[in-house]
This record gives structure tokens, sequence and C-alpha cells, in this order.
């Protein structure tokens, strides 16, 4: 239990760290506030590392629902992430939006749904009825189940059951810096079911990666206070181990790219309005810091001509 309490409270310091870059600049959320209320001065490096991480998510998934007119969205360890409202707003209304989280961290963004008009409203639109429990969400298109992704069967009937999820429309599976806190054998059979059983899905996977240099060790005693077993990191050593195990694990097409590749592709303009908010003395750190992140694209199903839009 304590070690799922240190695990939980990732989402805590990824929602801290959000919320000053959103606060400095870095990008737009006018829903993260209504979670996370005060922001925490952090280091340009570290805001310029998310930037890079919520930009590259972005890129892709925004790709993804190009390439689908009818789709479903399921968020795996989606803390307080705001992006179903983002979607609401740009008026991109998918068939259904999930998102999964340990109960602990679910209950609070419950909470935080229920007593926040502007969160709810959407929730609440076209007379959709609001049903929630204390870890539990559902109204609409809109899902928010609290489960152990270790636990697979409950997490199947979180998914195909409470919360509907249809196997035959695209599915598109966001998991934004989770993976590495599931043990091997669990994060596997959670890859292996997702590939086997959506007909058409595109898996973005944002993680840490290439561990073994001495920056890498230090974010390895970081992660191991944060109770991960670490096995995942071990897993995928480095981009081709990322690509490799998605294959094994029965997915079609699998594509790694390091945060530095992701960071430097994005619209220049982009960049030189991000890198004038703050003066970074030190780049080499952020390099550094991009070098042991990536984002792994893995399809089945997928085309072979819409292949071609995914990625950086
Ligand atoms: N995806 C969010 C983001 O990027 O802002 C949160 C990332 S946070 C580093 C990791 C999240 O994964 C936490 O909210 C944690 O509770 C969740 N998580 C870790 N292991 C989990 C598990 N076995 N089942 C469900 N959620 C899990």
């Amino acid at each position: 239990m304590l070690q799922d309490d240190a695990v939980m409270g990732t989402n805590d310091d990824a929602s801290i760290c959000k919320r000053f870059a959103v606060q400095m600049g870095y990008w737009k959320d006018k829903y993260l506030p209504y979670f996370v209320r005060s922001p925490e001065r952090k280091a340009p490096e570290i805001s310029r590392g998310y930037f890079a991480r919520v930009a590259g998510m972005k890129t892709i998934l925004d790709q993804a629902l190009k390439l689908f007119a009818d789709c479903q969205i399921v968020n795996l360890g989606a803390g307080f992430d705001t992006l179903y409202w983002r979607l609401e707003d740009e008026g991109i209304h998918v068939q259904s939006f999930t998102e999964v989280d340990l109960p602990g961290v679910t209950s609070r963004k419950c909470h935080a749904i229920r007593s926040r008009k502007p969160l709810l409203q959407h929730l609440a639109a076209n007379d959709n009825e609001v049903k929630f429990s204390t870890n539990e969400l559902h109204a609409g298109n809109y899902h928010l189940v609290g489960v152990d992704m270790r636990q697979l069967s409950n997490l199947q009937g979180k998914l195909l059951q409470e919360s509907g999820l249809n196997p035959s429309i695209p599915t598109i599976v966001l998991s934004e810096c989770v993976l590495v806190y599931v043990d091997v054998a669990s994060s596997a059979a959670l890859l292996r079911w997702i590939a086997e059983t959506f007909q058409v899905t595109v898996f973005i996977n944002y993680e840490q990666v290439n561990m073994k240099d001495k920056f890498g060790q230090v974010m390895i005693e970081n992660l191991k206070k944060r109770g991960c077993d670490l096995a995942g990191v071990s897993v995928c050593t480095n981009l081709q181990a990322q690509e490799c195990r998605f294959i094994d694990l029965g997915w079609e097409t699998s594509k790694a790219w390091d945060m530095n590749e992701v960071y430097h592709s994005l619209p220049r303009e982009e960049i030189t309005r991000i890198e004038r908010l703050e003066f970074l003395d030190e780049t080499e750190l952020l390099e550094q810091l991009l070098q042991h992140y990536c984002i792994t694209v893995a399809t089945k199903g997928v085309k072979e001509e819409e292949l071609k839009v995914l990625g950086f």
C-alpha cells in the first residue's frame, strides 16, 4: 500500500510541474488550475521538458484523431490530465473517453470534477446523467474508473462493461509516464490484451529510456524512491528495445523517438517562443533530460497509407 501511495504521488509531481509551466505560458490549459491550485516554481529545463512531453503527446494524438472519424480514447494512469475538456472545447467529441488510475487518484479527480462547475458542465451537457461513486464517474461519453491496471481482469470489466468500450471502434490508448510504475509481467499482459482485443488501435506511450549512463542512474534512484520496481526501465533500455517490446506483444508496428528528436521536430516558432520565456543557462542539461525519455507509437489494424501520418 505504501508503494501505491508513492506511485500515486507521481501524479502530484507531474501536475505541479505542469501547473507551473502553464502559469509561465509554455502552453495553455485553463482546466488544470481546477485540479492544482497553487503552482510551485520549477527549473526552466523541467518546464521545457514538460513542454516537449505535452506537445509531443498532443502531436501524435491529433494525428491519430484525424485518421479516425469515429473513435474512442483510453487514458491509462491519467492522473489529473485535462485532455477530455480540451478536446470538448475544440469540438472533438469522441465516442467514449475513459480515464484509468488507482482509486486514490480517481477519488480526488472525482471530487474536483463534482465540485468545480466548469469541469462538471461539460459532462452534464445534453442532459447527460452524471453517475458517480467515491472514486468513479460516468457521464455521457466520459468515464473515470479507479482500478489497478495490474489486475487485468478488473480493468477489462471496467473498460468493456462499465465504460462500454467497443472493440470494433478505432481506439487510441494513451500512457504518459505510467508503464514504468507497472511490473513487467503486468504491463506485458496489458499491452498484449489491448492488441488482441481492439481491432484498430494506436498506442501512444511516453516513458523513460536510455537509463544506463550516470544521469539515468540518478533517475533510477528517484524512481526507486517512488516505489517503482524498475523492471519496465530495464526492459526498455534503448529505443530499439521500446519498439521490440510492442512487436513482441502482438502489435504490428512500433516506432520510438527520444525526446530530443521530438523537441526539435516541434514547430520552430513554438520553440522560439517558449525558449524566450525563461533563461536556460545550461542547455546540455535539457538535452540530457530529453535523451532519457521517449515517445513510442505502436499500432494494430492501421492501414499502411494511414501509418505515414503518424510520427515526428
Ligand atoms: N499521465 C499523467 C500525466 O502524465 O500527467 C500522470 C502521470 S503520473 C507520473 C503516473 C500515474 O500513473 C499516476 O497517476 C499513478 O497513480 C498511475 N498509475 C501507476 N501505476 C498504476 C496502476 N497500476 N494502475 C493504475 N494507475 C497507475
